[in-house]
């Protein structure tokens, strides 16, 4: 690696342009190549600050592509151990098979609750797992005259020849996504649109939103409704949000599992009843009194690591925690788990899915890039990411219905 010492008359110049205030941090990118400018900003705030960074120049991702989808101003890298957990066996339509999870976390003791919850899960036979929806959404608000106004607004978007032309506008700006569904909700004389449409592999937000914003010239040049926002919030991106659960969000995915009475003894060291129980007073009850709207033990710190593992915009693990876990008694005394996920945004292209370290990941699941047919990729890891959070589920009720969960997190978190 080129020290400070080392760079050539140009380079020293730019990075003397930084430090004095002349060249500001992005400008750097269209000065020079992107690797040379991710080194000058870091030396630059090295020479300010009077310190030196020990470990974030350490990578090997690519820049050049980091740079131009996925980080401006980059410095650097932050690295979070990667571990493993599995083998988990998963009935999917798209994930029929045992795999290995990432999981990639500063939470001691989680991946070893991932791995404890896999071995019950596939012991039991494996979890089946089903995409019950998957659609992306962006709702933009107009503001109209009044509430007639409003009303001819939704009655106008109801009309299939609207319809239709809407669903070509959007095809031309993509060649995988689809428009395929428009609800509008007033408020007064606000009105909000939300459409949602099918991205195949993509997580779509990109997709969707420049899609939205086409069919908004429609809108505009039609009927002359003027959006005072491409977002009006109800789409609901990255916010706890009661529509997503409702309508769902991303894939509305659903796992269960029967795991044998005397599989829960052995290797949970507890009784089926007492983690019906636990989930009961804990999941359902306690969280209806916190007023969560995540009906779950823990499901994300599953989805967060498995999203950062994988390459998926972390900030949506607040759509994807808002899950429900059942347990309940089957008539021979089994235990029947089940857990729902009403909005998880996942894909396999774009966004983070191409930085080396993620796709390496995504590899090993084998659903990196675009499925055959489109679709199938994102749906497959949807429902490998989903029998995870299942088996972190069981894993956890399990360890507070035998009372050893303090244990585990002093023996592994300390
Ligand atoms: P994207 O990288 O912007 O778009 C996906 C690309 O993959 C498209 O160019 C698409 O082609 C192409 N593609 C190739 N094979 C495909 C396949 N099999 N299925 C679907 N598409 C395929 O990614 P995105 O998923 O739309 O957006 C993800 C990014 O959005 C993340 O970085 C996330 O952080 C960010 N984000 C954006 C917003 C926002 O409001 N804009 C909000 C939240 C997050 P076409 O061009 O033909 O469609």
């Amino acid at each position: 690696m080129t020290s400070r010492t080392d760079l050539n008359r140009e380079k020293k110049e730019l990075l003397e342009g930084v430090i004095s205030g002349k060249i500001s941090f992005h400008k750097l990118d269209s000065l020079t190549d992107k690797k040379t400018a991710v080194m000058i900003r870091r030396y630059a705030l090295e020479e300010s600050s009077e310190f030196k960074f020990d470990h974030i120049q350490n990578f090997s991702i690519d820049v050049v592509d980091a740079s131009k989808r996925n980080i401006e101003n980059m410095i650097g890298v932050i690295q979070i151990p990667l571990g493993i957990a599995g083998p988990l066996k998963v009935n999917g339509e798209f994930a029929d098979a045992t795999f290995q999870l990432p999981l990639a976390t500063t939470e001691g003791a989680l991946v070893a609750s991932v791995n404890r919850g896999s071995s019950v899960i596939t012991k039991s036979g494996g979890a089946n797992a089903r995409i019950f929806q998957d659609v992306m959404t962006r709702a933009p608000v107009f503001r109209l005259e009044n509430v007639i106004r409003a009303k001819e607004f939704t009655d106008w978007l109801q009309d299939p020849d609207v319809l239709f032309r809407m669903k070509s506008k959007a095809s031309e700006t993509t060649r995988f996504g689809e428009l395929v569904d428009v609800k509008a909700f007033v408020t007064g004389n606000t009105v909000y649109v939300r459409f949602s449409y099918d991205t195949k592999d993509a997580m779509g937000m990109n997709m969707v939103t420049i899609a939205t914003d086409a069919v908004l010239s429609l809108i505009e040049d039609e009927f002359g409704a003027i959006p005072v926002s491409l977002s009006g919030n109800m789409c609901t991106d990255k916010k706890p949000a009661a529509i997503n659960n409702i309508l769902g969000r991303g894939k509305t995915t659903v796992v269960d599992v029967t795991i044998p009475a005397s599989l829960v003894k052995e290797r949970l060291k507890c009784e089926p009843e007492t983690m019906v129980e636990v989930n009961y007073r804990k999941n359902l009850l306690g969280s209806a009194r916190a007023g969560s709207m995540g009906y779950n033990a823990h499901a994300a710190n599953v989805i967060a690591a498995m999203y950062i593992a994988c390459g998926q915009d972390p900030a949506h693990v607040v759509e994807g925690s808002s899950a429900i876990t059942t347990m309940e008694l089957t008539q021979y005394g089994d235990l029947y788990c089940s857990v729902t996920l009403p909005s998880m945004a996942i894909g396999t292209v774009g966004g983070g899915t191409n930085l080396g370290t993620q796709r390496d990941c995504l590899r090993m699941l084998g659903v990196s890039g675009s499925g055959t047919p489109p679709g199938s990729n994102s749906k497959k890891l949807a429902e490998i990411i989903a029998s995870a959070v299942l088996a972190g589920e069981i894993s956890l009720i399990g360890a507070q219905a035998a009372g050893h969960l303090a244990r585990a997190h002093a023996e592994l978190g300390r």
